[in-house]
């Protein structure tokens, strides 16, 4: 890793590559197979192009277990422009979706969706700093979805499994796409932004149930064309231009995580390094945790030092160390360790000597 000075980005997203995909890159960049040019370069309707689209598809199909039920879609606007498009095309302005409002993303979704139908909080944890997951409880029956935030990135928590429930799931799962298990068959449709384990920024993934997609015309003129998923499916993601680069990005991913054993392997792995982080949060007196352990996120792993000073101290020499992106989220403060794909066990172990003497260190 030293050889190209890499620092090791603990941060929440735009988030680290696997050296291996970045190293494919270079290799790709001024002459992609032979056609004289880099994958950035190239028209979109190009057969070589059209080839990387279907490719990255059939690989993401096979890595999650993708029903061919389901469609795949290769948006832009982030996992963000989501929060409307979903409510948008799925139900109509007086019908209900509820939404568990976990996080800071969840509550953005809630929000959103108003617009566009009538949105119900079924379980929040808002009052308690969303230190653990809301359980849903009273189901109005007339819900047509549920909406939950699959892993809550600001925070850190997670759903361990899909909660039980006879209303069709929805899920961001943005933060812990491919880095852990999911059960694409528990939900009615999945996204992700690309940006935190899926590659770059630009590129935004919907696994969506085909047939509970409300048709374009019925949805009428409250959304542009461009973001009715009947139209999008009906051009394969090409209404316009896609982000060609981030979905090349997504399959030189995909590829590397299939070389590692595929998602259940690199899940133990994310296991392993989230526990050895925990291990030391629970071990020393200078780190507490306010998450519930149940509730806990292996993805991005949040603590707090005694006080601000310290924080800073933290922070500081963090950065001596080589160490970027550990500041918690503005509005919670604290660290924030990401433990995307990306960084190794070894690098997590780094993490691990380093809040180890900075804990002696504080004393
Ligand atoms: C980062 C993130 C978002 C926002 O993603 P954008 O791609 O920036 O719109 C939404 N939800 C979750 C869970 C996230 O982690």
């Amino acid at each position: 890793m030293s050889e190209y000075n890499r620092k090791i980005n603990f941060g929440a997203g735009p988030a680290m590559l696997p050296l291996p995909v970045l190293e494919k890159i270079e290799e790709d960049l001024f002459n992609y197979k032979n056609t004289g040019m880099s994958v950035m370069e190239m028209s979109h309707r190009s057969a070589f192009f059209m080839e990387i689209l279907t490719d990255t598809k059939n690989k993401l199909k096979k890595l999650m277990n993708i029903p061919d039920t389901y469609e795949i879609l290769f948006l832009q606007g982030g996992a963000t422009l989501q929060f409307s498009m979903i409510p948008a095309n799925l139900v109509m302005e007086n019908e209900k979706i509820g939404y568990v409002i976990s996080g800071v993303f969840a509550s953005k979704a809630f929000e959103a969706a108003g617009r566009y139908c009538n949105p119900i909080n079924i379980a929040d944890s808002t009052k308690d700093n969303f230190d653990y997951i809301p359980e849903i409880k009273n189901i109005p029956d007339d819900l047509k979805y549920i909406h939950i935030t699959g892993n809550n990135t600001a925070i850190g928590t997670a759903y361990k499994d899909a909660p039980k429930t006879k209303v069709p799931l929805i899920a961001d799962w943005s933060s812990a796409i491919l880095g852990q298990e999911i059960n694409v068959s528990d939900y009615a449709l999945i996204y992700a932004g690309a940006q935190k384990n899926m590659g770059i920024a630009g590129l935004t993934v919907v696994i969506v149930k085909k047939d509970l997609i409300l048709p374009a015309g019925k949805i009428g003129n409250r959304i542009p064309e461009l973001l009715k998923y009947e139209k999008q499916i009906a051009s394969d993601s090409m209404i316009n231009t896609p982000p060609t680069f981030a979905i090349y990005v997504l399959s030189l991913l995909c590829d590397w995580i299939s070389e590692m054993g595929g998602v259940s392997a690199i899940e133990k792995i994310n296991q392993e390094k989230a526990q050895i982080i925990y291990d030391i949060i629970d071990a020393e007196d200078a780190y507490t945790s306010t998450i519930n352990p149940k509730d806990r996120s292996i993805m991005n792993v949040t603590f707090n030092l005694k006080n601000e000073e310290m924080t800073k101290r933290f922070l500081s020499m963090a950065d001596e160390e080589g160490f970027v992106g550990l500041k918690g989220y503005k509005l919670r403060g604290g660290i924030r360790a990401s433990l995307y794909n990306a960084v190794t066990k070894e690098e997590t172990m780094r993490l691990a000597s380093f809040m180890k003497k900075v804990a002696r260190d504080l004393k």
